[in-house]
């Protein structure tokens, strides 16, 4: 019988014996769905959820007592997106922590409400956005100069830089600018968010779009939506890539926002591909999980950089897929649908035996694309909330019995997080050309009471264009020493030259000069010769 009972806290820090990290029980939240009619099998005392015993017990359920099962925080149906937001979300985006979202149960139970909510009723990403563009206001870069690809922070040169903004261009809508400016507006409000004062000069925001169906990897923003005839009949199944704990997708789309309202033109862009591919290519959107990666960097010159990554994960039902509709060939497809998940499950029992006992198993991450993704959250990086939905009908009964299960042990993980390290990290050298011109714009859109932090840029450019100077002549400088001592190496060469020919000119000339000689003196002694027999005839 699952006995859930550990602290209520959502973040709650408990003693650790090792000084480089913190330990942390996971979040996990469960929220009920409204119901018409209110079922007396649950009931919640604070943040306890009692599963009372049903009369008609199956074999499923037939030693059935009462179960108690405790969460961070138990929101109720009559909780608003709002509370969710602010219990759940609002700590990770305002402290600048990376984090990753989950929402885990059967479906129709308000997964992708909580995530995306509804055209009247922002969900937790729309809020998270309003929020991280409120909270960096008057910082965010309107050029897409730096971005992070293959897992690394690299500056955009100028060509690419054209070719990321027709990337936005193709997303962004003027038709629904109106109405999402609005609808963050009402979010601010709602919330009251406000700029933070940081010492970052600038921030880049970026946002990619998969899905994970049938463990192969889709990005959702490869099209925008245009040519969705074309989309799923080509759609390449992408690779996850882990690297030293980090993963990502390759070659997944990212694409620069500089507002909020064209954030939301770009997720209503991929979510219309789910819809597209769940309605077209016999696809169920209920069993695919939908991955919405934020990449937010601030960057400070000349070459100090921070990333946060938010992921917002809508994963598919936690049902088991009935018996019926997985025969013949579908039973594979099937049965690879709901792996995902039950890794996911694997990996947060075996996290919990492990801190149980001596003996630590491997845990599976890399048996599925999802842990894969995740495995950085899992392993207690980055922070991890799970929201557990739930409709609290009899029905569901034995599925909510599972999905109550699975927060269970989920609750119980305590994660040894590595203590908060200065997240300063220096970016590799690059042009900065494109940092430039990205300054340039950015001025564009100040007023007045941005004269202070002009100066003060405009004084950190002189510096850095004196030290560039000062490189440049040291660079000549160099290459002028490098030609002297061509030049003189050259002469050298020649000099040598002319004296090997010289000496071989003598020696051929002392050749000739002996040749000549002998032949005198042979002829010589011929002439001799004939002179002795000519004279030896006369007086013979
Ligand atoms: P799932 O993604 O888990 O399959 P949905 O989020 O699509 O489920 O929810 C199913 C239906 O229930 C939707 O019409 C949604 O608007 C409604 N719904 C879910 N949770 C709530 C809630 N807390 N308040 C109001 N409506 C809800
Ligand atoms: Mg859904």
């Amino acid at each position: 019988m699952p006995t859930a009972t550990l602290s209520s806290n959502s973040i709650n820090s408990l003693a650790s014996g090792n000084s480089d990290t913190i330990d942390t029980t996971a979040s996990v939240y469960l929220r009920l769905r409204p119901e018409k009619i209110p079922c007396k099998y649950y009931s919640a005392e604070s943040n306890v959820l009692k599963v009372h015993p049903i009369e008609n017990a199956t074999t499923a359920n037939k030693d059935l007592t009462e179960k108690h099962f405790e969460f961070s925080q138990i929101f109720h149906i009559d909780a608003t997106q709002l509370d969710v937001y602010n219990q759940s979300v609002h700590a990770s985006i305002q402290n600048f922590e990376s984090a990753t979202f989950l929402t885990y149960g059967t479906s129709g139970s308000g997964k992708t409400y909580t995530m995306y909510g509804t055209d009247d009723d922002a969900g937790i990403i729309q809020r998270a956005i309003a929020h991280i563009f409120t909270m960096n206001k008057g910082k965010i870069c309107p050029t897409p100069a730096a971005k992070i690809e293959k897992g690394n922070f690299i500056f955009i040169c100028d060509n690419n830089m054209q070719s990321e903004r027709a990337t936005t261009a193709a997303f962004v809508r003027k038709d629904t600018r109106k109405k999402n400016e609005q609808r963050v507006q009402e979010i601010c409000n709602e919330h009251g968010f406000e700029a933070t004062a940081s010492d970052w000069g600038y921030v880049f925001i970026w946002i990619s779009f998969a899905e994970i169906y049938n463990e192969n990897v889709y990005d959702l923003l490869k099209s925008n939506g245009a040519t969705t005839a074309t989309v799923n009949a080509k759609r390449k199944n992408l690779k996850i890539i882990a690297n030293d704990g980090n993963a990502y997708i390759k070659d997944l789309t990212a694409v620069h926002v500089t507002s909020a309202s064209d954030a939301y033109d770009v997720i209503n862009a991929g979510l219309a591909q789910v819809n597209y591919a769940s309605t077209n290519i016999n696809a169920n959107s209920s069993r695919s999980h939908c991955i919405l990666i934020l990449n937010v960097i601030h960057f400070s010159y000349p070459d100090c950089y921070s990333l946060k990554t938010y992921k917002f994960c809508d994963l598919a039902g936690s049902e088991r897929l009935k018996k019926t509709e997985n025969v013949g060939n579908r039973l594979k497809e099937a049965q690879r649908i709901n792996t995902s998940l039950m890794v996911l499950g694997r990996c947060f029992d075996l996290m919990f035996q492990n801190q149980q006992s001596k003996s630590k198993e491997v845990i599976p991450f890399r048996e599925s694309k999802l842990t894969m993704l995740l495995q950085r959250a899992l392993t207690g990086h980055e922070k991890i909330t799970t929201i557990v939905t739930m409709a609290p009908k009899v029905d569901f009964f034995d599925e909510n019995l599972q999905v109550l299960t699975f927060a269970s042990i989920a609750q119980q993980i305590v994660f040894k997080q590595p203590k908060p390290e200065p997240h300063n990290r220096r970016a590799a050298r690059s042009t900065r050309f494109s940092l430039f011109m990205a300054s340039a714009d950015r001025r564009s859109q100040f007023d007045d009471s941005d004269y202070e932090t002009l100066l003060a840029e405009n004084a950190e450019l002189e510096a850095e264009n004196t030290r560039l100077l000062d490189e440049n002549a040291q660079l000549i400088e160099a290459v002028r020493l490098v030609n002297v001592e061509i030049a003189k190496q050259e002469q050298q060469l020649r000099k040598k030259l002319v004296e090997e020919r010289e000496q071989q000119l003598n020696t051929a000339n002392e050749k000739w000069k002996k040749r000549m000689e002998y032949t005198e003196n042979r002829l010589q002694a011929k002439v001799t010769n004939s002179n002795a027999k000519i004279i030896a005839f006369f007086y013979r």
